[in-house]
């Protein structure tokens, strides 16, 4: 197990030859879950991160931001990670989808007959 302080970049994912050597931070709290207590610090740039928002998006139908980022929280400390989120849900079609503002129809012009000055509409007979 790696230790990372404060302000100092991830080691290489190169140098990483198994999951044994994942790089996790450590909760005070020692109530919780393992995974919880030792969550695994992801490089938010890593191609695996970029999977794993996109998985976990998909599975849980494409929640805001923050529910997305919550439920990654539970097993990884993804870092930078509501930027990282947000940068993936949108490039994500099926968040653009959800999130688009409806479109205002154009309204069409007005007939002539509402536009005429000093005769009101069925003041004119035949
Ligand atoms: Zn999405």
């Amino acid at each position: 197990m790696a230790t990372v302080t404060t302000n100092h970049p991830l080691p290489d994912a190169q140098q990483f030859s198994s999951f044994s050597e994942l790089v996790v931070a450590c909760a005070r709290c020692q109530e919780l879950e393992p995974d919880v207590i030792h969550p695994v610090v992801l490089d938010p740039r890593h191609v695996v991160t970029k999977l794993l928002i996109r998985q976990v998006d998909s599975d849980l139908k494409h929640p805001g931001a923050e529910r997305l980022f919550a439920e990654l929280r539970r097993k990884f400390w993804i870092l930078r990670g509501r930027e990282a989120i947000r940068r993936e849900q949108r490039s994500c079609p099926e968040c653009q989808r959800w999130r688009a503002q409806p479109v205002n129809p154009k309204m069409a012009d007005l007939p002539p007959a509402r536009l005429r000055l000093y005769r009101p509409p069925f003041s004119q007979r035949d």
